[in-house]
């Protein structure tokens, strides 16, 4: 199939977006969804000094413990009362599954309500990385993600978000993720969830994972990216939080035409004004922004489109990450032929753009996107 518009692309309507999240019953309060100055305030409000808190954030976010047991400088009496205020348990392992040796290790969670969300642990020779979910289920309604089909369940507070890589933390530090103890040195919104669309609480994950501890773990924000659809106004709003996050644009075409079938939200904000916003945020935060591609087999994956795509983005302060389509179940859909794959890396490359693909890992656990929520 070569046509530009193929018939398996079956175009969603604006009005099916959901932006915001339907209201619902809230994840109960967490230290995490706190500043150090409100949770000195909610330990006051427990009738125990506020210097407590400073302790209670160590034990959570450096000893990466919220077992009562092990706060042996708190006062016995002190620990449940504190643990039990300001550290409920958010998330449940309902199913994990590894593979590349143990060094990939993807967690299906249950939420207090039920809802479902998944994050990955990806552990490579230099770094490991986190990708975490930031809603439960997504409203984006993209035709080739499998978070996408199911539509928007609700969204995850900061604390349900930090949790995720909390839990990762403590695998490696304990050791069971093969390679030696280890620490989370990156994380990445790319599980599901539009991150944007949850703007405050996720500027709140952020800073969590950013501020070194007692505040928070002490991830280099450079190690921090977040992946979007292109909201425009929210990726302004990112640019003044003065957090040199990384910006990760999903592009996945670089004409309205195909994108708005692809990613509907470009029925609202268009390439053009999707890559300028891109590019003021990589002129305030000096950061090199990501355009995600994920190549779809005679779908967008036409040297004419990556030569398009070349044009729009050379010279920028930007870098192109290639997905090969990770199929979903039932899915038309299928990844690039690899000569098709090599050739639009050229046609890139010709415009001197910097390209990489991405590796695949996790595939074989459905790594990508939402599929094991789906199939449970
Ligand atoms: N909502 C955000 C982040 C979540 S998805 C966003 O869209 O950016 C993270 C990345 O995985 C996005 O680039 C998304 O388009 C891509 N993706 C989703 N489903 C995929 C699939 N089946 N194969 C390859 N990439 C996929």
């Amino acid at each position: 199939m070569s046509s530009d518009h193929p018939k398996t692309v079956a175009p969603r309507a604006a009005g099916q977006l959901t932006l915001v999240a339907p209201r619902r019953a809230k994840p109960a309060r967490h230290l995490a969804d706190l500043s150090m100055d409100e949770r000195r305030s909610a330990v006051a409000e427990l009738g125990e000094k506020a210097f407590r808190a400073d302790q209670l954030s160590r034990h959570y976010f450096e000893r990466l413990t919220g077992d009562p047991a092990a706060m042996t400088d708190l006062p016995a009496a002190s620990r449940d009362l504190l643990t039990t205020a300001l550290l409920p348990s958010l998330l449940t392992s309902v199913r994990e599954i590894t593979c590349d040796g143990g060094t990939t290790r993807k967690t299906l969670w249950r939420l207090f309500d039920g809802a479902l969300v998944e994050s990955v642990l990806m552990r490579y020779a230099d770094r490991t990385t986190m990708c975490v979910s930031s809603q439960a289920g997504c409203g984006m309604n993209c035709p080739f993600c499998a978070t996408g089909q199911a539509g928007l369940t609700r969204n995850m507070s900061t604390a349900e978000i930090v949790e995720q890589v909390v839990a990762g933390a403590r695998a490696l530090a304990a050791g069971e993720v093969p390679g030696g103890a280890g620490r989370v040195n990156n994380v990445v919104f790319m599980g599901m969830g539009e991150p944007l669309a949850n703007y405050k609480a996720v500027i709140g994950a952020v800073r969590r994972l950013v501020d070194p501890s007692p505040h928070g773990l002490g991830i280099s924000a450079r190690g921090v990216t977040v992946s979007t659809v292109g909201l425009v106004p929210a990726i302004g709003k990112l640019a003044e939080e003065n957090l040199p996050v990384t910006l990760a644009v999903s592009l996945h075409a670089p004409d309205d035409e195909l994108r708005d079938t692809l990613v509907p939200i470009n029925t609202r904000w268009k390439v053009a004004e999707v890559l300028d916003a891109a590019w003021s945020y990589a002129a305030k935060t000096k950061r090199r922004v990501s355009i995600e591609y994920a190549l779809i087999k005679d779908v967008n994956d036409q040297e004419w489109r990556a030569d398009l795509l070349g044009k729009l983005i050379k010279n920028k302060l930007v870098h192109v990450n290639l997905i090969p389509l990770n199929p979903t179940p039932g899915s038309k859909w299928t990844a690039s032929r690899p000569q098709d794959e090599r050739a639009f890396v050229r046609r890139l490359e010709s415009h001197g753009v910097a390209v990489t693909v991405r590796d695949t890992r996790g595939r074989e656990i459905d790594g990508a996107c939402g599929q094991l929520a789906a199939a449970e």
